[in-house]
């Protein structure tokens, strides 16, 4: 569907974690009237009709993705149906039912559980605020197979990781630095540099509102699956230790500071 400049400017005030589905709401809104063309009457009637009905609009988390899944060229892990994997998992928790309980007064979008997945280090869907951030990374290993210095590895790398001393026969990365994006791997002519493990790095506990906090990385590399499961303990975490609905940071930091 077609949007007018100016509903598409007011769309895009709106939060980043919720825009995507801010903007299905309004074009459910354009087509109610039968239009073609979302415009600024579209959005205001929209967010009018979201404020009536938003404990309707609550389904107690939310998962959001970068880019990636849609053929980003930067990302480090494919990320292809993870979002669907971590739904289906976060929708048998019945999330909604659990923070009706917990919640004093009607439920709100900030209440519920928030993930985020980025597919590469460069982060687009800011995994640091919100309850669980994953970010996938590709760690590059130095093969035996001969480096023709070309350089494209050095110019490539934001981080000032890769290092090739003019007499040596390949080059040096230096993993305090490395955020292992992958970006040297892909541009490698010769193999020298190659892929050694995939995987996902995770945060905890990162929000915004009153008291904002980053995700605290938990400094490790996971599969997919170790990924998985370690969602699930912060999940079971989440709903045994919750006392109003608090997020996730909130329980993790009064958890730290008993
Ligand atoms: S996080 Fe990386 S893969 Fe995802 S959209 Fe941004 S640059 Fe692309
Ligand atoms: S993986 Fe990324 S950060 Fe690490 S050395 Fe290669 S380009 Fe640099
Ligand atoms: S991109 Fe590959 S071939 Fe070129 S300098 Fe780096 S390691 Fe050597």
């Amino acid at each position: 569907m077609k949007w007018s400049k100016e509903a598409d400017q007011a769309v895009s005030r709106v939060p980043f974690f919720v825009r995507k589905r801010v903007r299905k709401k309004v074009e459910e809104e354009a087509e109610r009237t039968g239009s073609r063309m979302v415009t600024l009457d579209h959005v205001q009637n929209s967010q009018k009709r979201f404020l009536s009905e938003m404990d309707q609009e609550v389904k107690g988390f939310q998962v959001e993705t970068c880019f990636g899944p849609s053929g980003c060229p930067n990302r480090a892990v494919e990320g292809e149906g993870i979002a669907q994997e971590l739904e289906q998992g976060l929708l048998k928790r019945d999330l909604k039912t659990f923070l009706k309980e917990k919640v004093q007064g009607p439920l709100k979008i900030h209440h519920e559980f928030r993930v985020s997945i980025s597919c590469c280090p460069n982060a687009c869907s800011r995994p640091q605020i919100v309850d669980f951030g994953i970010i996938g990374v590709s760690r590059p290993k130095i093969t035996d197979e001969p480096c023709s210095q070309c350089r494209a590895c050095i110019d490539v790398c934001k981080e000032e990781a890769v290092n090739l001393e003019e007499s040596a026969e390949s080059p040096l990365i230096d993993f305090d630095k490395c955020l292992s994006c992958g970006q040297c791997i892909s541009v490698c002519p010769t193999g020298t540099l190659q892929e050694v493990s995939q995987g996902f790095r995770v945060l905890v506990g990162g929000k915004l509102g009153r008291h904002p906090q980053l995700g605290k990385d938990l400094g490790k590399i996971y599969s997919k699956e170790e990924m998985l499961q370690v969602l699930n303990q912060y999940l079971d975490l989440y709903q045994s230790r919750n006392q109003r609905g608090e997020r996730l940071g909130e329980i993790l930091k009064r958890l730290e500071d008993q």
